[in-house]
């Protein structure tokens, strides 16, 4: 089986519009409304020449059980069954209680965890992506989903770790 790559964060961070960029191709349907996308949903992905999968998440209900407790659940999930861990934060709103929550469990995990700044769509929001050092999870990589900034310099940082 291939190796994967499952990408968490909360609800509108632009997950399922990065996997898109990851991916080359339109398949993770993107939403204004949170929560839109379904559960783990799969797909091919090929860069350099390795074939992986990558897992887009969401799909959750936050009615039920809390947003932060939803998107933990969901981060645990992806530790225990991919190979990396892409955790997607919105450098423009930042870290929020919901993102140290997820990097407290992330930290623990004994597979490699990038973490996406984005939103960086231009240079402007730089310094806004650093500030996310301080969620301890490594280095920040700043990308922008929508224009596709950054996006070649994650999936090979990607390659690297998978
Ligand atoms: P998800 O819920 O995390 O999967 O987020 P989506 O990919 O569905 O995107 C949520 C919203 O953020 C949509 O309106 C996207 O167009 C927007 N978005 C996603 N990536 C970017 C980006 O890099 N820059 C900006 N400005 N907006 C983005
Ligand atoms: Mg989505």
């Amino acid at each position: 089986p291939q190796p994967v790559l499952a990408v968490v964060g909360r609800p509108n961070v632009g997950k399922s519009t990065l996997v898109n960029r990851l991916l080359g191709r339109r398949e993770a349907v993107v939403q204004d409304t949170p929560g839109v996308t379904r559960d783990r949903v799969a797909y091919d992905a090929l860069w350099n020449g390795r074939r992986f999968t990558v897992v887009d998440t969401g799909g959750w209900d936050p009615g039920a059980q809390g947003l932060q407790a939803a998107v933990t659940a969901q981060a645990e999930m992806a530790m225990s069954t991919a190979d990396v861990v892409l955790l997607v934060v919105d450098a423009q709103v930042g870290a929020t209680e919901t993102e140290e929550a997820v990097a407290r469990v992330l930290r623990r995990s004994d597979r490699p965890v990038l973490m996406a700044a984005n939103k960086v769509d231009d240079q402007r929001t730089q310094a806004e992506a650093a500030a996310l050092w301080s969620l301890g999870l490594g280095e920040p990589y700043p990308v922008s989903g929508l224009h596709g900034r950054g996006s070649g310099d994650l999936l090979d940082r990607v390659l690297e770790v998978l």
